[in-house]
């Protein structure tokens, strides 16, 4: 693998996908996300050996949303381990991302940490360790893209907050199953500012770099995951990460990944790179339509998945 010219198959992929723009739709029920111009694409890799390799618009900060998930669950897995099963699931849900269905069946569990139901679960556990939960989330953010100038957009945690009713709807929902310990409306405003962290694509192909590196940060060391975590977040991923298109994702790419409605998908190559493709258009189920083309052609055209 280690020699596979990767700046030339990003080429590629960009020339044989780029005819998609103009196709899907941006997510509109965010207001401040339908505002953005859909036209934009760009993908990066970072890699182990520490290179990166970029095409489009790589360099342009885009709204991470649920790929946020991944980092504050991060933070609770390395602080509770095991003891977060008994208040979260690992199961696909195959259901939308924001259903509230499920809940009511199962007792205010949500099936797993990436549909919202869950990721209100870690944000509520990350109460319980830190006395400033949004300063901590951007430290750590900031430390694994090793990028110090990552910041929070207000415009679109404040357009969620007005908008999210769903979100409060699902808390209030788990409060009464007493599966959420701190005060709901702290909960929703950290909640909908990491949704609104700010990320280029190589800032969260670095980011995810430590999923690929047995759970250390490749940049500074620190061992963020034990490696049995990093393995069973990226099994996580593998299974739960892209929404109720998660099969598809699986059977296309062969990788861990992550997407938001931003328009962001992260995928992970153990021990060897972690590749983010954007552009803000989105299929039916929300994830990126570009995005989940390119990374098919990307495993497919590099022979790279964990199969
Ligand atoms: N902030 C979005 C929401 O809660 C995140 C959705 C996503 O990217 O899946 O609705």
């Amino acid at each position: 693998m280690q020699d596979i010219d990767y700046q030339a198959c990003l080429q590629e992929i960009y020339e044989e996908t780029k005819h998609l723009l103009g196709q899907g739709k941006v997510a509109e029920y965010i207001p401040a996300l339908a505002e953005v111009d859909p036209n934009q694409y760009g993908i990066a890799i970072h890699t182990l050996d520490n290179k990166t390799y970029t095409i489009g618009d790589a360099e342009t900060p885009f709204s991470i949303q649920s790929i946020s998930k991944v980092f504050v669950f991060s933070m609770v897995f390395k602080a509770f381990g095991d003891k977060l099963w008994k208040r979260m699931g690992r199961e696909p849900s195959g259901n939308s991302f924001n259903s509230l269905i499920q809940l009511e069946l199962e007792n205010g569990i949500p099936r797993n940490p990436f549909i919202n139901a869950g990721a209100l679960v870690s944000t509520d556990c990350l109460f319980s360790l830190s006395k400033n939960p949004l300063k901590d989330i951007l430290n750590f953010v900031r430390s694994l893209s090793n990028n110090p100038k990552i910041i929070y957009d207000s415009v679109v945690a404040n357009s969620e907050k007005d908008t999210g009713y769903r979100n409060a709807a699902l808390v209030n929902f788990m409060k009464s199953f007493g599966n959420i310990e701190h005060d709901v409306d702290s909960v929703l405003n950290t909640y909908f500012h990491q949704c609104g962290l700010m990320m280029n694509c190589i800032d969260l192909a670095k980011a995810f770099c430590f999923l690929a590196n047995k759970g250390i940060n490749p940049f500074n060391g620190d061992s963020i995951l034990t490696l049995s975590q990093a393995k069973r977040l990226n099994a996580l991923m593998q299974t739960c990460g892209l929404y109720d298109e998660s099969g598809e994702f699986a059977f296309s790419t062969g990788l861990p990944g992550k997407s938001g409605v931003g328009g962001g998908i992260v995928a992970v190559v153990p021990n060897l790179l972690s590749i983010c493709v954007w552009s803000p258009a989105l299929n039916k189920h929300g994830n990126s339509l570009i995005g989940m083309k390119a990374l098919e052609l990307f495993t497919t055209k590099t022979g790279i998945s964990i199969f």
